[in-house]
């Protein structure tokens, strides 16, 4: 088990901020580049990223077993891949390491000056090599705010809503890490009251309040994974952005789903946070009725309570904060998720990208999206500087955060940034 880690007693010899996401309890994985131009698997506690690389090659991993090369990668995909356990001696002695009473390395000047980054001496990566990306749809609210605008009040959700997490496959190759600014994408729409379809700049650009797991190698082709065993293969989730061009996607996501309305960019928090550091803030999902099918029927906690805020930017502005949500609103949960992906024998490797799909709460104010929030253009947003939104305009940014917070121990993703620009 690994309540070690999660002793909210635990202090660590680097400093950390009481509002810090990074206690050393948290322990998440990213890769990064450093001062010296190398690319390295680490870790962050406080405001200093530690090179995990140059930690193994000190020996500090001693008795683990580690290939030598496992953190001098680009991606974190083969360490992923080592499994559960693996996981848990890596951060179980990470823990130890940074321990306030362990003398080992906080005492060792010359091991210190070479572990150890401040993080304006870092540029974070995207932390897996993504192989496949599929989302999800499986806020309740969501679904029923986007059936309620899209079709028809009356039958917001579709009869097959209730039974199975709806899902579709996106599209690897344009998720982007926290920093990258995107462009705002060009396509096919049909401007109301038209009669023929016209090509040019989304008008109605948006942003999606999700978070994503990435999973480990699960299972072989053909093969399922019973729902009891399904957390086994999630090494931790990430905060994402799921950009979305809805004026595109009202037009073109019948009868197949999103495509070129989704497929220009989501943006990714470079922290992978495991499902062990988040294990003491573990809640209820939403009671499901119906009962799901028994392949997909859970008890007990198996969400997490995750606090989730969204702010807009605009140039050279200030920042102002437009919706606060939670992952524990998902009525789907994250192991119905993938046990539902690989109910057919779908493979599902290390790596691999789940969206939860657009986060939003009961409330006008929970709401995950601007298309929401903004009620269609109905309702624009006021920002702190007087101006208004009803979606994202060029030279805003968007930020994603979030956190967990109990027993006086915060634990935190970070965020995920994103500025749009102009279309190129
Ligand atoms: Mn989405």
């Amino acid at each position: 088990m690994p309540s070690k880690t999660n002793d909210p007693s635990k202090k660590s010899w680097l400093p950390v901020a009481p509002d810090s996401d990074f206690p050393i309890q948290n322990i998440p994985f990213g890769v990064f580049l450093t001062r010296e131009d190398v690319i390295t698997i680490g870790t962050r506690i406080g405001d200093h990223a530690i090179d995990l690389g140059a930690l193994h090659q000190l020996g500090y991993f001693q008795g683990i077993p580690l290939t030598d090369d496992i953190f001098l990668q680009d991606t974190l995909n083969d360490f992923i891949s080592d499994g559960k356990k693996t996981w848990r001696l890596v951060r179980n002695r990470i823990s130890e390491i940074f321990d306030i009473d362990n003398p080992a390395l906080k005492e060792h000047q010359e091991h210190r000056k070479i572990v150890l980054f401040t993080l304006d001496e870092i540029e974070m990566q995207l932390p897996v090599h993504i192989g496949d990306y599929t989302d999800f749809y499986s806020s309740k609210e969501h679904a029923t705010n986007i059936g309620t605008m899209f079709r028809d009040p009356e039958n917001a959700l579709l009869p097959n809503w209730l039974h199975i997490p709806i899902g579709y496959h996106g599209r690897s190759s344009t998720i982007i890490p926290s920093g990258k600014n995107i462009h705002r994408p060009k396509g096919q729409t049909l401007p109301k009251g038209a009669d023929t379809p016209q090509f040019g700049p989304s008008k109605m650009v948006d942003f999606e309040l999700e978070m994503a797991f990435i999973t480990t190698d699960a299972n072989k082709l053909g093969e399922s994974i019973p729902i009891d065993e399904a957390e086994n293969y999630i090494f931790g989730l990430v905060l994402f952005n799921d950009w979305s061009a809805r004026d595109m996607q009202k037009w073109e996501y019948v009868p197949l789903g999103p495509f070129m309305a989704k497929n220009f960019a989501s943006s990714v928090s470079p922290w992978i946070v495991t499902l062990d550091a988040l294990e003491p803030f573990r809640v209820e999902s939403p009671e499901q009725d119906p009962k799901p099918l028994p392949h997909l029927y859970q008890k007990g906690k198996n969400s997490f309570d995750i606090q989730l805020e969204v702010s807009l930017t605009p140039e050279g502005g200030i920042p102002t904060t437009i919706t606060k949500s939670n992952f524990k609103y998902m009525y789907w949960t994250m192991a119905q998720q993938l046990t539902h992906h690989t109910s057919n024998g779908c493979k599902v490797l290390s790596g691999d990208l789940m969206g939860s799909g657009t986060i939003s709460g009961s409330t006008p104010d929970s709401y995950g999206s601007m298309l929401e929030l903004a009620w269609q253009g109905t309702k624009p947003i006021t920002l702190e500087n007087g101006e208004k939104r009803t979606s994202i305009q060029d030279y805003d940014t968007v930020t994603l955060s979030g956190f967990c917070e109990n027993s006086g121990v915060r634990i935190g993703f970070g965020k995920v940034e994103t500025k749009l620009l102009p279309p190129v």
